[in-house]
């Protein structure tokens, strides 16, 4: 530790657990080396210290699996490079799996991992026997080996990160608090300590359980809440060795590890308990909790029979310490949406060993590049919300995000806890309709309907194994066959105004948004390397009035956007209009006719175009109808004010059965847009996809004046010639074929990609995804057309035909009539 405390430094971390240092090292290494580490106690005395230390690589989403497997190659080489033991131990880890559905899940997992060089196999219960002879293993129906996995001690990891950093200019300060974060004009300006204050460029957060605390200082937003969190560790038992391989055994909430002749058994209970509700104390350093005995009894009693001996040993440490978790189970990073130049990295859900070295590389790139080296949406920290900023909310919900991880992963499971927050003003008619609800940013959204002799409620299954493929079939179906209304009042909703609004969005825009007012463009909005930060509509209302409309669950990304892309000087001001407008999406080839019959108003395609947004009345109300679709149907989708609503929708109700109408919900309208091969953000396109590489360079209005940011890596990527990388969409050959997300494609036998989202195309009679196909040569048509294409399933390969225009409706005959 230096002796003279700094007044300046480019960049303040706080916090100095094995994320903080794991940043400063990562800083450091880019030769960012005026930093400094601040720690309140002393390093790894909050949660490091006390970590179970498993490296597992196979996690629920790609981005937590690619950082995991960077950071078990970072700690396999830190020791020779710092001097610094990390204890790691080569062991490998086997999953297993007690059901026929979780040994899909996992083979789904196991393909996915491939993609990024993670070696697994599948292995035999005999096999793991003879790895782990005390196990017991009659009751499994799969089991996976992953020779790479390993463990470490994690504080001797952090002090070779730390060492690291110091080795090379980092300058760490123990027992110093950080008490306020300094800014001005938004953006951080330094922090102050109980030693002095600090001025610095950049600040930090990574105060693990205290970085909401942290956050709040500085105004910002992050929702993580401790949880109690075990182990115990049993009396010494023959025949151990600390090359058995790490059991993850998620059947029974636990995994297994040696732990110096003894067995370590980790407890990932299905409902778990909040710890620290009023605050985390202030002397808590290298602490424990004391365990509730009662309440996890039956947990360990369940975890010890993959190892009976266990029952005949006694325990010699039940051990609970507290850890983050985070409302969706993911790990919140990135860049304050509202406070320019402060950084949070925190929220770990107990995977902050095993993800810290990926999350130090990726958090130093984003610090000294400006933006992150890879599309890490699923952990970005503007996916979160102001509202979850509640402690009821965050304590509620922890208690089923901690287990969360080792439960089924069912297609559209949806949390079970701290449910309604947010009710669109329609919510109890499309309960009476039948609405089974999913949760989309604290919206309580119809997902589908159930009708007579159904219940609204989930059974989960994979496939056609659950009680909602048919309702969505039918649904599904009316949408192309007749008429559907979608609620979908969560609809984020952006108001830019001001003299210089055109000017703004239409350099932030691809398209060119200086049109007629009465128009509505379809636009992304691109970073400065050509990838998609979003996929929008905006309405010209007035000359200097425009409206925004996104997805829910992006709109603090898309808000903070376009607020911190407005100059200085420049007049336009963002209102989030949301809440005062429902919205109701009728779509399907009887659409015009439903709504005609109840408006006064000219619905024909020539007075009302598709792109066009009017003013209409609807019943005794004016609503504003934009002609859009996301469907690929005739429809209209109709902004009401709230107080209108209720009577509009009785209206169209009224009026509907006479057309076929049908309530549809969020599953049918994925299946719907998929067949119509129409791209999601976060999904099928996002920071690291171009317009062009995803089939939207159509949007792109390159000669219009002021140009627009991201346009000259465009055109850069055009110059270039073939595009090495293409979204197509694909078709499943075999009509029982089903996938997901992220399966592997092939082509003549060479994985060329993988897939970006996937849906029952119940019009085309088969499951329809989308994917990304890379080619060094390029992508064009005939290669395309030429070989053979086949998704990895987790029962096998399956063939697909893949295309480059949709393969519904590819003239969109049926949407501009
Ligand atoms: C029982 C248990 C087992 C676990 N096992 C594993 C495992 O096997 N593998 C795995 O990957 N993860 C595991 N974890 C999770 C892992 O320990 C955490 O995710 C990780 O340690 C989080 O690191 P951190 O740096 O974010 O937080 P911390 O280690 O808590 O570091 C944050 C630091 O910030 C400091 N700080 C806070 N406020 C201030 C302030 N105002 N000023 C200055 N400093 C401040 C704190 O003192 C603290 O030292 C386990 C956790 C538990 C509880």
């Amino acid at each position: 530790m230096s002796d003279t405390f700094p007044t300046h430094a480019r960049v303040v971390i706080i916090g100095g657990g094995v994320i903080g240092c794991s940043i400063a090292y990562h800083l450091a290494e880019l030769g960012w080396t005026d930093v400094v580490l601040l720690e309140r106690k002393q390093l790894t005395s909050g949660t490091t210290w006390h970590a179970a230390g498993l490296l597992t690589t196979l996690r629920d989403t790609e981005t937590q699996t690619r950082l995991a497997k960077y950071t078990q190659d970072l700690y396999r080489r830190l020791e020779a490079e710092t001097g610094q033991a990390t204890g790691i131990i080569p062991c490998g880890s086997v999953q297993l799996a007690k059901t026929i559905e979780k040994a899909n899940e996992m083979r789904r997992g196991l393909h996915m991992a491939a993609s990024f060089g993670v070696e697994a196999r599948e292995i035999s219960p005999e096999e793991v026997r003879s790895l782990w002879p005390l196990a017991q293993v009659a009751d499994l129906a799969a089991a996976f080996h992953f020779p790479n996995d390993a463990r470490v001690n994690p504080g001797d990891v952090t002090r070779a990160l730390a060492k690291g950093a110091r080795q090379r200019g980092v300058r760490i300060y123990e027992h110093t608090k950080v008490t306020g974060i300094r800014q001005q004009n938004g953006r951080v300006t330094g922090v102050e300590t109980d030693r002095g204050a600090i001025e610095a460029e950049i600040v930090v957060n990574c105060a693990g359980m205290w970085a909401r605390a942290v956050g709040r200082m500085a105004g910002v937003n992050v929702p993580l809440q401790a949880a109690e969190h075990y182990y115990l560790v049993s009396e010494p038992i023959e025949g151990l060795h600390p090359l058995l391989p790490i059991l993850r055994d998620p059947g029974n909430s636990a995994y297994i590890r040696e732990e110096a002749g003894k067995i370590m058994v980790g407890l990932f209970e299905a409902e778990a308990r909040p710890w620290g509700l009023d605050g985390i104390p202030d002397d808590f350093e290298f602490g424990e909790i004391t365990p509730d005995w009662e309440r996890v009894s039956p947990v360990i009693e369940q975890a010890m029979s993959r190892v009976p001996i266990l029952y005949e040993t006694g325990i010699r440490l039940l051990f609970c310490g507290p850890e983050s978790f985070t409302p969706d189970h993911n790990y919140l990073m990135g860049e304050a949406p509202n406070l320019k130049n402060f950084f949070v990295a925190a929220g770990f859900n107990s995977l902050g060993i095993l993800s810290g070295g990926g999350v130090g590389h990726v958090m130093a790139r984003w610090i000294v590049d400006g933006h992150p080296p890879m599309d890490v949406w699923s952990v970005n920290l503007r996916r979160t919300h102001p509202w979850q900023d509640n402690s009821r909310f965050l304590a509620d919900r922890i208690v089923e995000a901690l287990g969360i991880g080792y439960q089924d992963h069912w297609p559209a499971r949806q949390w079970s806890t701290a449910r309604n927050v947010r009710k669109t003003v329609l919510h109890d008619r499309v309960a009476a309709a039948g609405a089974c609800f999913g949760e989309g940013a604290g919206w309580e959204r119809p997902n589908w309907y159930a009708t007579a002799g159904e219940t609204p409620a989930y059974r989960y299954g994979w496939g056609r194994d659950n009680n909602w493929f048919m309702p969505s079939a039918r649904e599904h179906e009316a949408v192309r066959e007749r008429v559907g209304l979608f609620e979908q009042s969560s609809f984020a909703k952006l108001l830019v105004q001001g003299r210089d609004a055109v000017t703004v969005l239409n350099r932030l825009s691809t398209a060119n948004v200086d049109v007629a007012v009465g128009r509505c463009v379809y636009t992304q909005f691109l970073n400065e390397r050509g990838g998609i930060e979003a996929d929008i509509t905006i309405t010209r209302l007035a000359s200097d009035r425009f409206l925004i409309l996104t997805a829910a669950f992006t709109q603090t990304h898309v808000e903070s956007w376009i607020r911190n892309h407005i100059p200085a000087d420049a007049f336009a001001v963002v209102t989030d209009i949301s809440q005062a407008y429902a919205m109701l999406n009728i779509q399907g080839p009887n659409a015009r006719a439903l709504l005609q019959a109840l408006s006064e108003d000219d619905l024909s395609h020539a007075a009302f175009p598709f792109g066009s947004a009017r003013e209409i009345r609807l019943g005794y109300q004016t609503v504003l109808a934009i002609r859009l679709t996301y469907v690929g149907e005739l429809g209209f989708e109709l902004y009401i004010p709230t107080g209108f609503a209720l009577p509009v929708y009785d209206a169209i109700l009224a009026e509907g059965s006479r057309h076929g109408l049908q309530h549809c919900g969020y599953h049918a309208l994925n299946t719907l847009r998929i067949e119509k091969a129409y791209r999601e953000w976060a999904h099928d396109i996002g920071p690291d996809d171009s317009p062009i590489v995803s089939g939207l360079a159509f949007t792109c209005a390159y000669d219009k004046a002021g140009g627009f940011i991201g346009r000259d890596a465009l055109l850069r990527e055009r110059e270039a010639g073939l595009p090495k990388r293409r979204l197509v969409q694909l078709r499943f050959d075999d009509p029982d074929a089903f996938a997901y997300h992220n399966e592997p494609l092939y082509r003549d036998g060479e994985r060329v990609g993988f897939v970006t989202s996937a849906g029952y195309g119940h019009t085309l009679g088969a499951c329809t995804a989308m994917a990304y196909v890379g080619h060094s040569d390029g992508v064009d048509e005939a290669f395309i057309h030429s070989g053979r294409f086949e998704v990895q399933l987790a029962e096998g390969r399956r063939t697909v035909t893949p295309a480059l225009k949709p393969l519904y409706d590819p003239t969109n005959e049926r949407i501009r009539r």
